[in-house]
């Protein structure tokens, strides 16, 4: 009998089973909402990117319904053949305007956003100059381009600027930086990274994919947030979290988005956004434009919920959004306390390495402009008496 050459993979998975870190997927039964129906539960939910709840809103629904309507419900090709319709290219002018740059390109996702973009600018001649906590699609984005990867630690602008003031002047070298980092909720070193950028003519490119729609005038993102117009060259931001739907998308000079259009792998072989998506993100763009209330609401529930945390004497590492982590150790301590947050009607996941290091598990909240004071004081409640019974806080 033929051997099993996919063995290695049980193997594997036994070995996460063995360090609690094997996790089966949550399902919703119901819509992504601040409260959710989860696994047969009514929850409240601390796991979701919906910041402003505009997963559901009644204006982002019509104007997705309307499009389909009017266009079907599939693009039938890539970018650059048959696959550009109107729609597209009106969220990529609206884009542009809100971000304030001179154009847009939009991707399938923030993922493929910045795994394009990040491989198709640099060559293996190149250097990147990356914050060791950027995220994953950053890093693969990194490798694909084959340039050489210098890691600075987590927000050290110093060893940025040590790193970079190392390398052959006529090197071309690309800074990059989330602007809010996933597992922590802190901001990027923009300002300073924006320095080391100028003083040494280096390529400076954000993601903002958590801070799309959550920081700066209306939810323009960190670079508005810094005051940093015109100073980063390459700003990524996603449509899959706060704007509610799906999507990636590029902005800064139109040169840059000309490059990416006959370069970034994704944009060329990847079939585009269904008509529906692309109109939901329009939508959203008017929502953010003329509804500010919901930003408001979402710091109003962040410094709610985070100041509640910390009274409890959790430990919530350096956090400035509304990504809350409370960390708690090694990965079996996190799972256990999601599970029994869980069993008690409070979604927040687990995570663990190699995500976050070994020693950092953590159980991540997210709050959205849609709780109600009352979801979140019974988070915290909750949170109280889980966290006191496992012995993490008196
Ligand atoms: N960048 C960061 C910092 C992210 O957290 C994520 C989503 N996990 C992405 C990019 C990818 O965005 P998307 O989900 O739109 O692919």
């Amino acid at each position: 009998m033929r051997r099993d050459p996919l063995a290695y993979m049980s193997a594997e998975l036994d070995d996460l089973r063995r360090q609690g870190l094997l996790r089966s997927l949550r399902v919703l039964q119901s819509e992504q909402a601040a409260r959710a129906s989860i696994d047969g539960r009514s929850v409240v939910n601390l796991s979701s990117n919906n910041y402003l709840g505009l997963t559901t809103h009644p204006k982002l629904r019509a104007c997705a319904e309307q499009a389909i309507r009017r266009y079907g419900v599939g693009s039938g090709s890539v970018r650059p053949i048959a696959g550009t319709m109107e729609l597209h290219m009106e969220l990529e002018r609206r884009l542009a305007a809100f971000k304030n740059t001179e154009a847009v390109v939009v991707f399938q996702s923030g993922f493929t956003a910045n795994a394009g973009t990040v491989s198709s600018i640099l060559t293996r001649d190149d250097v990147v100059v990356s914050d060791e906590l950027n995220h994953a699609s950053i890093i693969d984005g990194c490798r694909l381009s084959r340039a050489d990867i210098k890691v600075f630690s987590h927000r050290d602008v110093d060893e940025a600027r040590a790193i970079v003031r190392g390398l052959p002047a006529r090197q071309r070298k690309l800074i990059i930086s989330d602007g809010v980092f996933s597992m922590d909720g802190d901001l990027g070193a923009l300002p300073g990274l924006c320095e080391v950028a100028e003083e040494f003519e280096c390529i400076m490119m954000v993601d903002d994919a958590h801070a799309s729609g959550v920081f700066g005038r209306n939810g323009r993102g960190t670079i508005d947030h810094f005051d940093l117009h015109g100073r980063v060259d390459v700003q990524v931001g996603t449509l899959s979290k706060a704007i509610g739907a799906l999507g990636g998308y590029v902005a800064g000079s139109r040169a840059l988005i000309e490059f990416l259009c006959h370069r970034a792998r994704p944009f060329l072989f990847s079939t585009s956004h269904p008509p529906s998506v692309a109109a939901t993100c329009l939508a959203a763009i008017d929502v953010l434009e003329h509804e500010p209330h919901l930003v408001d609401r979402l710091w109003e529930n962040t410094r709610f919920f985070k100041s509640g945390l910390q009274k409890l004497g959790f430990n919530t590492g350096a956090s400035e959004s509304p990504i809350t982590p409370v960390i708690v150790g090694e990965a079996p301590m996190a799972m256990r306390l999601s599970d029994r947050l869980f069993t008690e009607g409070v979604f927040a996941q687990g995570i663990g390495f190699p995500t976050v290091p070994r020693d950092k598990a953590r159980v991540r909240t997210i709050v959205t402009a849609t709780h109600t004071r009352e979801d979140l004081q019974f988070a915290l409640d909750t949170f109280a008496k889980v966290g006191r019974e496992l012995g993490m806080i008196q």
